[in-house]
């Protein structure tokens, strides 16, 4: 009590500190891979640089257990829908990664199919450069990433809320996905 006295924000921070340092070790990343930087993505989880020695090893296929999303590779307008019900339905408090040059900026793909640049859609968090990027790089952006989660204010219940609307989008965005292809199969 006396600390708490003399300091009113002690208890606070503690329990925020002790959360961070938790969260920063306990990532469940889910990659969302689409194109070429798929293979360094590959390559930074296997054995050789080995992503499991900085708590975000376990890659989960299912967005419901996952709190970091991994964007590898190239967003088109027809898929930024499915990334943004992905990034809905990932457990909160939740993370970003723009992996490689066309996540973070749609890259050298200056057309009218390609979404130039992830952040367009989601709130990201950290960008990676490099077409593709070093495996170095990624293992860099993810200690970054961890060192931001540790500083940072730990929401009980979480706050980004998913979908943010841009201007550029298409119409498309925002409306529900038609399933009907699913019901043919
Ligand atoms: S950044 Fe380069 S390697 Fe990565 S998906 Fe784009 S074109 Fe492929």
């Amino acid at each position: 009590m006396t600390l708490e006295r003399d300091n009113p924000g002690f208890f606070l921070t503690t329990v925020e500190s002790a959360l961070g340092w938790a969260r920063k070790y306990s990532l469940f990343p889910y990659p969302f891979v689409t194109a070429c930087c798929g293979m360094e993505f590959m390559a930074v989880s296997c054995s050789h640089y080995d992503t499991d020695r900085f708590g975000a090893a376990l890659p989960r296929f299912t967005p419901r257990q996952a709190d970091l999303l991994f964007v590898v590779g190239t967003v088109n307008h027809k898929l930024a829908p499915v990334l943004l019900r992905i990034w809905e339905q990932m457990a909160e408090p939740k993370w970003c990664v723009a992996f490689g040059a066309c996540a973070s900026s749609g890259g050298f793909y200056d057309n009218y199919t390609t979404v130039a640049g992830i952040d367009k859609i989601l709130p990201v968090d950290m960008y990676i450069p490099g077409c593709p990027p070093r495996p170095e790089t990624v293992i860099d952006a993810l200690m970054h990433l961890q060192r931001n989660i540790q500083r940072s204010r730990q929401p009980i219940i979480g706050e980004h809320g998913g979908k943010q609307a841009h201007p550029e989008l298409p119409e498309l965005l925002g409306k529900p996905i038609d399933t009907r292809l699913q019901d043919l199969a």
